[in-house]
C-alpha cells in the first residue's frame, strides 16, 4: 500500500512525470487502485452563481473585467434559481455543487449573506457544496463552514515561478494564505492547476510539489487544460496534448494517493479514449454540464453514455469524509457492480462535521 508523502521534491515529481507512458500508467492505476473504487467517478456541477467584472487580471479568464471577450457579466444570481440549478444538477447525477463567483475576495455584507443561504440551501438537499469565491479570511471560513459548506475552492494554477507570467494582481501566498484559512475549519480543500498556459514540465512538477508538501494534502485536485479564449492573453496557446494531460493527471494520482483528482476544463477537446485513459491513471471526478462557469463542457447526456460504456458509477455524495461504517451502510443502499472493488478506504485525517454526519445517517434511512 503506497503512503501519503508529503516530502516531494521537484526533481522526483519529474522523474515521474517523465517516465515511459506505460509504466506511468501502471503505476498511477495501482496506486489508485489501493485508495479508491477504479469504477466510481464522482459527476459535480460547476455554477457562475456571479459572472463577469471581475478586477484581477488572471491571464487565462474571460471574466476578468480589463479583457474584452464574449462573456456578459451577470449579478449575483437568488437563492431561488440556485436551488432550481442544484435540483436539476441532482436529478442529472451530479452529487456535488460547486459555486463561483467572479470576485478578487469575499466582502461580509448582504451579498455574502446570499451566498452562506445558497449553502444552507444546497446543503439540505444531500449534495456536497463547494465554493469558488476568490480569497476569504478565517472569519469568512468559519461564517461559510457554520452555514455547512463541504469544500473550498482555490486554485494555485501552477508553480510559484510562472503564477507571476499569468498574474499580477495577487500572489502565491495569498493563494496559501486562502488555504491555510480554509484549513483551520473543517472545510475540506480543493486545490489545483491549468496546464498549457505556455509552462514549462518544470512548472507543472512545482505546482505538485506546492500541493503535495502541504499537510495534510488537499482532499480534491482539479486538473485544467487551458481553453484559449479570444480576448485574453492566453487566446493564441495552443491546445494541450492528451498524453500531457494523461501524464499530469497519473503524476497528480501517485504523488497524492487520496485525493479525489478531476478532470475538469478542456474536456471538449478530449476524446472518449483519452478521458479514458485519464480515468485509468486515476482521475476520479468530472465537471457536468454544458458550461464550465463560461468555457464549453460536454453535456450531461453525452457524459452519461460515456460512464455506461466505461461501466462508470457516478460518486455518491460525502463518501471522501464518511466514516467507514457509514460508508458501508450507504453502499448497501445501492445494487453492487460485479466484484467488491479491491480498495480500502483511507483513514481520513478530517473528521466530517456533525451535520455532514447527521446527512450521512438520514441518506442510509
Ligand atoms: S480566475 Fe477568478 S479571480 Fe481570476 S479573473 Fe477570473 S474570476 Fe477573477
Amino acid at each position: 500500500m503506497s503512503i501519503t508523502r508529503h516530502n516531494w521534491t521537484k526533481e522526483e515529481i519529474l522523474d515521474v512525470y517523465n517516465k515511459p507512458l506505460m509504466e506511468l500508467l501502471y503505476d498511477a492505476a495501482t496506486i489508485h487502485r489501493e485508495h479508491h473504487d477504479p469504477n466510481t467517478v464522482q459527476v459535480s456541477t460547476l455554477l457562475s452563481i456571479k459572472t463577469g467584472g471581475c478586477p484581477e487580471d488572471c491571464g487565462y479568464c474571460p471574466q476578468a473585467a480589463r479583457y474584452h471577450t464574449n462573456v456578459e457579466g451577470n449579478d449575483l444570481m437568488s437563492v431561488r434559481q440556485v436551488k432550481a440549478q442544484a435540483l436539476r444538477a441532482k436529478a442529472s447525477g451530479s452529487s456535488r455543487v460547486c459555486m463561483g463567483a467572479a470576485w478578487r475576495n469575499v466582502k461580509d455584507g448582504p451579498e455574502f449573506d446570499e451566498v452562506l443561504e445558497m449553502v444552507r440551501t444546497i446543503n439540505k438537499l444531500d449534495m456536497e457544496v463547494c465554493c469558488t469565491l476568490g480569497m476569504i479570511t478565517e472569519n469568512q471560513a468559519h461564517r461559510l463552514a457554520e452555514a455547512g459548506l463541504y469544500a473550498y475552492n482555490h486554485n494555485l494554477d501552477s508553480s510559484e515561478e510562472y503564477y507571476k507570467e499569468v498574474i499580477s494582481t495577487r500572489g502565491y501566498q495569498d493563494r496559501l494564505d486562502t488555504i491555510d484559512n480554509v484549513r483551520k475549519t473543517n472545510v475540506t480543500v480543493c486545490s489545483g492547476g491549468i496546464i498549457g498556459m505556455g509552462e514549462k514540465s518544470e512548472d507543472r512538477a512545482g505546482m505538485l510539489v506546492a500541493l503535495s508538501t502541504l499537510n495534510p494534502q488537499p482532499e480534491s485536485v482539479p486538473i485544467n487544460a487551458l481553453v484559449a479564449v479570444e480576448g485574453t492573453p492566453l487566446e493564441d496557446q495552443k491546445p494541450v496534448s492528451i498524453w500531457e494531460m494523461i501524464r499530469m493527471v497519473a503524476t497528480t494520482r501517485i504523488v497524492m494517493p487520496e485525493t479525489q483528482v478531476r478532470l475538469s476544463a478542456g474536456r471538449t477537446e478530449m476524446s472518449r479514449e483519452g478521458q479514458a485513459m485519464c480515468f485509468f491513471a486515476g482521475a476520479n471526478s468530472i465537471f457536468a454540464g454544458d458550461k464550465l462557469l463560461t468555457t464549453p463542457n460536454p453535456d450531461v447526456n453525452a457524459d452519461m453514455e460515456m460512464f455506461e460504456l466505461l461501466g462508470l458509477n457516478p460518486q455518491k455524495p460525502f463518501i471522501k469524509k464518511m466514516q467507514p461504517e457509514t460508508v458501508e451502510a450507504v453502499d448497501s443502499q445501492f445494487e453492487p457492480l460485479g466484484e467488491k472493488p479491491k480498495w480500502t478506504r483511507p483513514e481520513h485525517k478530517i473528521e466530517r462535521n456533525e451535520e455532514a454526519k447527521l446527512k450521512a445517517k438520514e441518506v442510509v434511512k
